[in-house]
């Protein structure tokens, strides 16, 4: 629940919700406090219990019917709660904040009609609320960006025991594009470093995206399950932080976005050119090695720039 994709407020909303806490009527009551048998949403005189509230009431019904999943309510036996976490029940954390969000969307509603004597219809309360969470997603993605304008200018290894993968992808010829990765441990040691050839000329763009997926299934065949991967392509990197893409590469990204999904930990990040050198050296020496694997010993082109990134890291 905590990852679910939407403010903190809403998850805090919510885990209210699961422990019964929140001051609807009937839990007014539940603490002694005097409350009216009535709900202000569809005027039926009935105690406001969360699963009148949110399930029950015609107008929770009818929002719900508005929110984008367009969610019919029909387990009448259900708690709130257990109904809640059915509905959330194996989606993503982007569908799950939608959900959240439509429960704050008819909470927020309820209080505008109690407190402040408004009388919102439930089209416009749904639709209201899902512009802010996108207006929040996007305030989000774009601090995730920010930090991406100011990438590290030298090559750093990670702490924790994390693998970092860089990766690049470049014009080998007329006619073939070369992907390079090389991955190497906390302490800066070389683990892997690789090579891949594909026989047409990518556009760029597709290109990078392609290295990445290449990169991912590589680091998935190898069982690395910790890993950042570091790319030159802030287009690339922003793609796989957020819900859109370029649509020219919005297939391998969602490629990408499943085979993530084999991690036990993985992230994305943006780095300068001149922090992956030797990523960018692989990629360009992909037409003379082709499909190759190296351990111990690196390719003699390589050599320089990693003595650089050790250097500085
Ligand atoms: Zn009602």
């Amino acid at each position: 629940m905590w990852k679910a994709n939407c403010p903190t407020k809403i998850k805090h909303f919510i885990y209210r919700t699961a422990n019964n806490i929140i001051p609807c009527q009937a839990n007014l009551v539940r603490r002694g406090i005097e409350a009216a048998e009535f709900c202000w949403m569809c005027g039926q005189e009935v105690w406001e219990t969360q699963e009148h509230l949110f399930m029950q009431c015609a107008w929770a019904r009818a929002a719900w019917f508005q929110h984008p999943l367009g969610i019919r309510i029909d387990q009448v036996n259900l708690t709130f709660t257990e109904w809640l976490k059915e509905v959330c029940l194996n989606q993503s954390i982007d569908i799950a904040a939608l959900i959240f969000q439509g429960v704050w969307a008819i909470w927020k509603a309820r209080n505008d009609k109690l407190f402040n004597e408004l009388s919102p219809d439930p089209i416009s309360a749904i639709n209201s609320n899902m512009n802010s969470l996108q207006d929040w997603r996007e305030a989000q993605n774009s601090l995730n960006v920010e930090e991406n304008t100011n990438p590290e200018v030298a090559w750093k290894a990670l702490a924790g025991g994390k693998i970092k993968i860089n990766i690049d992808a470049g014009w080998t010829g007329s006619n073939s594009t070369g992907f390079g990765f090389i991955a190497r441990s906390h302490t800066g040691s070389l683990l892997v470093a690789g090579t891949h050839l594909e026989c047409q000329r990518l556009d760029p763009l597709v290109a990078e995206a392609s290295a990445l997926r290449w990169s991912m299934m590589k680091a998935c065949e190898l069982e690395m399950d910790s890993v950042t991967f570091e790319s030159d392509s802030l287009i690339v990197i922003r793609a796989m932080r957020a819900d859109s893409s370029d649509w020219t590469i919005h297939n391998i990204i969602q490629d990408c976005q499943a085979l993530a999904e084999n991690f036990n930990s993985v992230s994305f990040s943006h780095v300068k050119r001149n922090a992956n050198l030797p990523a960018h050296v692989l990629a360009s020496v992909a037409i003379k090695y082709q499909d190759q694997l190296w351990w111990d010993y690196p390719p003699t082109e390589i050599e320089h720039p990693l003595f650089v990134d050790a250097a500085f890291s």
